[in-house]
């Protein structure tokens, strides 16, 4: 039988019938590191040509029976967002849903899957966020979201497929970094980029992560924490993270980072930050910044920090950098004033403790 998910079609709740024991739950979340244990419930949605989306529903998380032809196996076809919800004195929030919303459509575009309209995506989170409230970590801790999307039509042939399951789940979090924050080591990667023009950079869609991985692998292997990737073009001009957005924090009041030109995610974490430091008196440049200025503004002391941000690190500062020919450190090597002035600032306000004075925090 079919609901298609019209304006007045919420998600069908189906609780689990058998769901962790509070005693059991409060020894998962007790040490939950990230993404290695799940809340008891899933959101589902289905979308054909014909129907739309339809058949929404919260459930007991459970595996998907799918076609080993389905599209999704072969061709990739996959997107995905990444949010949080938190405990706050109002209530249970989540941070800016909307923009999630707007850029899984952009993905979806870009990925010729169809678009979820915004409210329905927001609903969606919304209903996991009810149905698994009991898994959302008290005090520095949160659940992480994941919504995503796959093509699920068996079918070999190379075209956008004719059906698609979107689904949501929750995953409880540890405070990212434990015992105060620690800058991180960046590895640039030489032999491997992340996005050309016109490719999918600023699509979130799994396959720009698994062409990562190579380089992410190097990182680590060469003591880093995180990959730095520079421009296909020209391999000169520094874009981001593997999973991060990048900051440079200059003498002069002035912060840098690299514009969006269609081969960077643009992330909420760095939309939010550059308002506040706005806000807060700083000098935003959205403008390409070299490796070669980097290194020369770090040694110089022009470049008086670095951080990273995104939704899992919210922001993290650049102790320092390596690469093939050697390596460089940024300031004092440490937490900069600045990053964590802004840091501050924007965990107040996604946390309740700070005015939310431009409407980010959506109480659910
Ligand atoms: N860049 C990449 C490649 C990412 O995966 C992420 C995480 N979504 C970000 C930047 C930061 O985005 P956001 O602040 O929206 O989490």
């Amino acid at each position: 039988k079919v609901h298609p998910m019209t304006d007045n079609q919420s998600f069908k709740l189906t609780k689990h019938p058998s769901p962790t024991s509070p005693e059991k739950r409060a020894a998962l979340m007790e040490n939950p590191g990230f993404g290695k244990i799940f809340s008891d419930h899933m959101v589902t949605m289905s979308w054909n040509a014909e129907q739309g989306w339809h058949n929404g529903e919260v459930k007991a998380r459970a595996p998907f029976a799918i076609d080993p032809a389905a599209a999704v196996l072969h061709y990739a076809q996959e997107i995905f967002e990444g949010m949080k919800a938190y405990r706050t004195k109002d209530g249970i929030a989540l941070f800016r849903p909307e923009e999630n919303a707007r850029r899984m459509a952009m993905s979806a575009e870009r990925m010729a899957m169809p678009a979820i309209p915004e409210k329905l995506f927001i609903e969606a989170v919304e209903a996991l966020v009810r149905a698994d409230a009991d898994w959302i970590p008290e005090g520095d801790g949160s659940l992480y979201i994941r919504p995503f999307m796959f093509s699920s039509e068996p079918f070999l042939g190379v075209r956008p497929a004719s059906d698609y399951i979107f689904c949501v789940i929750a995953s409880p979090v540890g405070a990212y970094f434990k015992g105060g924050y620690k800058a991180v080591t960046v590895w640039v990667s030489d032999d491997y980029t992340r996005a050309a023009p016109g490719g999918t950079g600023a699509a979130k869609c799994g396959g720009n992560y698994a062409a990562s991985l190579i380089a992410q692998a190097e990182a680590t292997r060469n003591g880093c924490d995180q990959v730095v990737f520079l421009d296909a073009v020209e391999h000169r001009w520094v874009e981001e993270l593997g999973g991060m957005n990048v900051f440079f924090v200059m003498d002069d009041n002035r912060l840098v980072t690299p514009p969006l030109g269609g081969t960077i995610l643009p992330g909420i974490t760095r939309a939010s930050i550059i308002k506040l430091a706005q806000e807060a008196g700083l000098t935003v440049e959205e403008k390409p910044y070299s490796f070669e200025e980097w290194r020369k503004d770090a040694e110089s002391g022009k470049l008086r920090e670095a951080f990273a941000c995104g939704t899992a690190a919210v922001v993290a500062g650049i102790g320092s950098v390596r690469f093939k020919d050697g390596s460089f450190s940024i300031g004092n090597s440490g937490d900069g004033e600045v990053t964590a002035r802004l840091r501050a600032n924007l965990v107040g306000i996604q946390r309740g403790s700070v005015d939310d004075a431009h409407g980010w925090v959506h109480v659910v």
